[in-house]
Parts: C-alpha cells; sequence; structure tokens
C-alpha cells in the first residue's frame, strides 16, 4: 500500500513535524509562520490604503479661506500671507491639471525673507495643518555639496518620502519648507578663488530639485553609498518654501535704491521710502547681491517678505492665536485647578522687553519662561490656591532675577 505524503505548508513548504501548528484548508494547508508574515503584509496595506493624501483641495475653498485659517495662527505678515494662500491654492490646481493641457501651469516656489521669530516657520507650519499634502521642514544648513562631509541635498526628499512613509506618489506631490536658505549663499564676491563648500556647490545641488526632475533619492536620508537603493522621485510637482533672515540685505537693498535715485528727481509721495522696513522692496538683484546663484533665484520666483515686528504685534501674539502663550500658561495651571490671570501692565511689561531683546516672537518665549518657572514650581504643590494674578511688580521682581537680558542683540 502507498505511504500518504505527509502534510506541509502551501506558502513556505515547511512539513507538519517542521510547524507547531498546521492549519487546513480546502485545497492546501498554512503553518503559523505564514499566518504572521501574511498577517503584516495586511496590517501595511490597510495602512497604505486608508492613510491617503488627498490632491485636490473642497471646491469651496478659495485663497482667502487659506488666508482665513492661517489668520488664526499667524499675527499680521498680510503679504506673506496672501502669496502663500495663492501659492499653496495653485499647487492643487497643478495637482489635477491635464496632462495634454497646451498651457501647462509651472509650480511657483517660494522665498520668504524676514527677521528672525517674525513667523517664517509657523507660516509654513501653520500651511500643513491645513493640507493634506505631505509636509517636511529641512534645514539648509546640514548639507553640503556632494563629496564633503555633510548631508547629500538629495536627502531632502528622503524627509518628504519618511513623512509620508514612502508613498512616492504622495512625496510627489508635497510640499517642502527649506529653512535658513541664507544660509548657502556665497561668500564674498568671487566664486573661483577657493571652493566654497556649503555655500555654492549646494545652491547649484539643489536647483534640480527645485526645477523638477526625476531625482534617486537615498531613503534614509544621509549619504548615498552604493549598496544603499535608490527610490526614483520626480520634484515637477513638489512645492518648495524656502525662509531665511538674509541678515544685511537691507543695507544691500538702501545701497540699490540709493543708486537708483542718481538722475532723478522726483519727489511724489510715491517715491518715499520707508527706511525703517526695507524689506519690503527687497528684489531679484539683492537676492544675487547676497550670494544666491541667479539660476537658483530663478527657480523661486515668488519672493515675499515679512515684516519686523513692533510693540502691538508682539501683544497681539502673546495672547491672541489659538495657540497664543499666555493662552498655553493658563491651560497648564487649569490643569491643576488654578484660574491664572495676567494684569494689562504685567503683558505690556513682557512686550517692551521681548522689543529690546531683538529676538522678534522668539524672546516672549524666553521671557515667559524665566517669569513663569518659579510659579510653576510652587503653584501645583499649593493646592488651596485656587486663583494666581501676574503683576507688574512679580512680572518686573523675576525678569530682574533672570539672567535673560544676556539675550539682548546689541
Ligand atoms: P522664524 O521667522 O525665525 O522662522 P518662527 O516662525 O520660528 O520664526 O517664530 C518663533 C515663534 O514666535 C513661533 O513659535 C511663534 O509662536 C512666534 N511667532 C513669530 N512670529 C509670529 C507671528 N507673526 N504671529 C504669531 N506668532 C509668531
Amino acid at each position: 500500500m502507498k505511504k500518504e505524503a505527509e502534510p506541509c505548508c502551501s506558502f513556505c513548504g515547511r512539513k507538519k513535524r517542521e510547524t507547531q501548528i498546521l492549519i487546513s484548508g480546502i485545497e492546501g494547508h498554512i503553518c503559523e509562520n505564514c499566518v504572521t508574515q501574511a498577517q503584516q503584509i495586511i496590517d501595511e496595506e490597510l495602512f497604505q490604503k486608508h492613510k491617503k493624501f488627498q490632491f485636490s483641495l473642497p471646491n469651496s475653498v478659495k485663497p482667502k479661506d487659506i488666508k482665513k485659517f492661517l489668520d488664526q495662527y499667524v499675527i499680521g505678515q498680510d503679504e506673506a500671507k496672501k502669496y502663500i494662500s495663492v501659492a499653496v491654492y495653485n499647487h492643487y490646481k497643478r495637482l489635477n491639471q491635464s496632462k495634454t493641457d497646451e498651457v501647462e501651469i509651472e509650480k511657483s516656489n517660494i522665498l520668504m525673507v524676514g527677521q528672525t521669530g517674525t513667523g517664517k516657520t509657523l507660516l509654513a507650519r501653520s500651511i500643513a495643518k491645513f493640507l493634506n499634502v505631505p509636509f517636511t521642514i529641512v534645514d539648509a544648513t546640514v548639507f553640503t555639496e556632494a563629496g564633503y562631509v555633510g548631508e547629500d541635498v538629495e536627502s531632502i526628499l528622503s524627509r518628504l518620502l519618511q513623512v509620508c512613509n514612502y508613498d512616492v506618489t504622495a512625496a510627489q506631490h508635497g510640499i517642502i519648507y527649506i529653512d535658513e536658505m541664507d544660509k548657502i549663499a556665497r561668500k564674498g564676491d568671487n566664486p573661483s578663488i577657493t571652493r566654497d563648500v556649503s555655500g555654492e556647490g549646494v545652491q547649484q545641488a539643489m536647483l534640480k530639485l527645485l526645477e523638477g526632475t526625476e531625482v534617486l533619492v537615498p531613503p534614509q536620508g544621509g549619504r548615498k553609498h552604493p549598496e544603499q537603493k535608490m527610490v526614483k522621485l520626480d520634484t515637477s510637482n513638489i512645492l518648495f518654501i524656502c525662509g531665511g533672515a538674509f541678515e544685511g540685505i537691507d543695507r544691500i537693498i538702501a545701497s540699490r535704491m540709493n543708486q537708483s535715485k542718481v538722475g532723478f528727481k522726483k519727489n511724489t509721495e510715491k517715491d518715499k521710502v520707508d527706511d525703517t522696513n526695507m524689506l519690503q522692496y527687497i528684489s531679484p538683484t539683492d537676492l544675487r547681491t547676497f550670494g544666491l546663484i541667479p539660476e537658483l533665484i530663478g527657480r523661486v520666483p515668488v519672493t515675499v517678505h515679512l515684516d519686523p515686528l513692533d510693540i502691538t504685534a508682539l501683544k497681539a501674539i502673546l495672547t491672541e492665536p489659538k495657540n497664543a502663550l499666555l493662552k498655553q500658561y493658563k491651560k497648564i495651571f487649569k490643569a491643576d485647578g488654578i484660574n491664572l490671570k495676567f494684569d494689562e501692565d504685567a503683558i505690556d511689561f513682557i512686550v517692551e522687553k521681548a522689543m529690546e531683546l531683538k529676538l522678534g516672537a522668539r524672546g516672549l518665549r524666553s521671557i515667559c519662561e524665566a517669569i513663569m518657572n518659579d510659579a510653576m514650581f510652587e503653584m501645583p504643590s499649593q493646592p488651596e490656591k485656587k486663583e494666581f494674578l501676574i503683576t507688574h511688580d512679580f512680572v518686573e521682581e523675576k525678569f530682574e532675577k533672570s539672567n535673560i537680558n544676556r539675550l539682548k542683540v546689541a
């Protein structure tokens, strides 16, 4: 009589005695290992399927609605908000344009120029909240020209791939904020004297990403190495928003404007220059003088400036946005059952000191931390206290005690 063959797993081929459990089906069998593996595949597939990015905006959303959303988080900076709202709106239009159409909407990458702490990153973050495309923030200072210590420029795209779980289609429709763009400006006027590792070379390397080509990306970021499997990504539909303080560019703008005035003797109201905020007159020529190469400037055609923050703006920032600092402290105290209140002149004191620090809204946070720290340390251990009023005297005393004045920018 013929001996019956030993049952085995129809997926991995292991014999019954080599498995712990072998489940029988109509046509075959499956072992415990293959069940686990199959479950993992199902989980991954389902995750990808349900985590869908949307490449279109609802029809009802217009640029004005995007700006209205930004208004909840970002104080002032109306011009920048308008430009960004339009750019993002058009970004979606471009994503949905027909490939056969003769007129092709090209992307308009954006460059935001503004002093530190005026809301550049906040704008980028807030827009990300609004959108349903992959978004990431990278810092231009970590990149160097290929062959030098540092990260390859392509790893900008690795970050985008990572945030969308390596979904290439999603990444190809994303938005990237590149911070500290000014730090890769060419140092000095003559590019040929010494090799400018972190400057011009990086700008050159960035060109192809910004304009839109197929790039081989190291999925884990960092440096490319031969064994690493590369992912091919087309950057044509990725919107790049760049930002930087471009310190000293106000003098470049002023000098250009002075020169261009020579020979003209018009003194109309329109010609009057507001020299407290030279950034509003920024032009591509100034960026070039600052050290950005013309090809790069050409690929970031929309330049917007952010205004310096005055006392009124700083006060509003402290109290008004959805996520305002004072609202955050109130929430922290409320969690311990304490009703936290601020006197108006205490708020004024904080704002004045932040103005003196010249760190934009960043100064507000440092000052508030210095002022509130003792109270945040003591109050949770005093359950009988149900209310805490921050007065001008309290704020002044804590401020004097702190070392915060050291932060002052000369
Ligand atoms: P930067 O322009 O240097 O990128 P950030 O956007 O990082 O400045 O701002 C630093 C902090 O200051 C932010 O976390 C934000 O809370 C606050 N801030 C700056 N500008 C504004 C603004 N215009 N409106 C509201 N908050 C602001």
